[in-house]
């Protein structure tokens, strides 16, 4: 480790749980501060620390992973605390730059959606419109279908638009109103086409949720994949810290800053709304598979919208299973960005400030206020790093 920053830095008291404001940061000095140990500020971190810098890491959380963090739960099954997460891309950059911290294990997701009480492909393929319309209907046969039942729509210009365009009302009131409303306490009709325009809809058999060249899961889980990452001489991390308790006591040249972007700003402009979730984790004992697929929707049914269980997902074999119920709320933990027209104005008016600050670099899902995949983090987290580094 750099003997000037741990000079620097053991000052800070370790044990969990001791008061915050206590810990002595005045005299701390660091070449980066990140914000956050997610996606962006792993790879912001490894990349600095790999080119000589001191880096020290911070997040108000007790792990490590952002909302990717895994874990065994006391049964024993490894779950994703904040849902589940699918690694898929398109992107050889990615795949190549996460490859030299984990192993990998071939996964597709694939997802069924419970309407009228049976379960129907989704992304809409083929056999949803012949099972659900009682039809025998080969690919041409379902072109031809939706063709028939499609409301044509110019400009799209939300997700209502886009959904009836693409497979009419009775297709988008059965497996999309709902679960929108649901989702994010709004209509399809005020949320960006980019939302519902994430699932495709097709007119072969492929029931795969995503058809990205390369879709594997980290063959020891998302955190000891970070745990690597972090794992370097010039990184220190630091748990259960939040930036507000440190911001005017660390000296730092940059710092990168993954959270909420409205908070970084004291909120000066109101409140960029970001939609939250609260999972509940069950574990089964004896039950070896609680569902067939990964993942099942719930559009029109009760106040979650999906079930996951774990060990589709990891491949692990136990006794027992455990699943997450994902329910949708508006306060809590921030955790997507909401794509409406009138908080993309907001965001841009935080993006200005955000642009005006030339130390301090804004990065990831939350503090870039876009609804990015974890490639999409790591794409974004490569190229800035890339620039800067240059
Ligand atoms: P985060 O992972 O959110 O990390 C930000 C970190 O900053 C957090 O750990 C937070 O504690 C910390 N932080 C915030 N404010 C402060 C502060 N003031 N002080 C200190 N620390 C702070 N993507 C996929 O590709 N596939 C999927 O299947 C998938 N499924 C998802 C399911 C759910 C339910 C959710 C919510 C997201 C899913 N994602 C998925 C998206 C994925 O989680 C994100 O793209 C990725 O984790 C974002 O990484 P990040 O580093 O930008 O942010
Ligand atoms: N969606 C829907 N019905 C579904 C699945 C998705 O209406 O069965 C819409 C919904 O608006 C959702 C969006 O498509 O928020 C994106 O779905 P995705 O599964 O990508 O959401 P995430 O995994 O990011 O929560």
């Amino acid at each position: 480790r750099d003997p000037m920053l741990q000079t620097q830095l053991h000052l800070k008291i370790l044990e969990r749980g001791c008061d915050k404001s206590s810990i002595e940061y005045s005299r701390m000095k660091t070449d980066i501060l990140v914000v956050g140990a997610g996606f962006a500020g792993a790879v912001m971190a490894e990349r600095f620390a790999s080119r000589g810098r001191s880096v020290l890491v911070i997040d108000k959380r007790p792990h490590i992973g952002g909302n990717a963090f895994d874990q065994f739960d006391s049964a024993g099954v490894l779950v994703h605390q904040y849902g589940p997460h699918i690694f898929h891309t398109n992107a050889s950059h990615v795949e190549a730059y996460l490859s030299r911290f984990t192993e990998w294990r071939k996964y597709e997701h694939r997802v069924l959606s419970s309407v009228g009480g049976s379960l129907y492909p989704m992304p809409i393929n083929r056999e949803t419109i012949n099972r659900l319309y009682d039809l025998s209907l080969d690919e041409d046969g379902v072109a031809t279908f939706l063709e028939g039942v499609r409301e044509k729509r110019m400009p799209i210009r939300n997700s209502e638009d886009l959904v009836l365009n693409n497979v009419g009302r009775d297709l988008c009131d059965k497996f999309f109103r709902n679960y929108t409303r649901k989702q994010w306490g709004l209509d399809l009709s005020e949320l960006s086409p980019a939302v519902a325009g994430r699932i495709p809809v097709r007119t072969n058999d492929d029931d795969r949720y995503f058809t990205d060249t390369f879709q594997n899961m980290p063959a020891d889980g998302y955190t000891r994949m970070f745990e690597r990452m972090l794992d370097h001489p010039n990184i220190r991390v630091e748990l259960e810290t939040d930036f507000r308790d440190i911001r005017h006591k660390v000296a730092a040249e940059k710092i990168f800053y993954c959270g909420p972007l409205d908070a970084y700003f004291d909120f000066c402009y109101g409140k960029l709304p970001y939609r939250s979730l609260s999972f509940r984790h069950q574990h089964l004992p004896h039950v070896g598979q609680h569902q067939p697929v990964g993942t099942i929707n719930y559009p029109n049914d009760y106040e979650y919208t999906r079930i996951t269980e774990f060990k589709h997902l990891t491949g692990q074999v136990h006794a027992g299973t455990s699943i997450v119920y994902e329910y949708p709320e508006t306060h809590g933990e921030p955790y997507y960005p909401v794509p409406t027209t009138e908080n993309q104005a907001l965001y841009q008016s935080y993006k200005k400030l955000a642009d005006a600050e030339s130390s301090t670099f804004f990065i990831g899902r939350l503090a870039e206020y876009r609804y990015y995949n974890m490639d999409q983090v790591v794409a974004a987290a490569l190229l800035l790093s890339g620039k800067l580094l240059n």
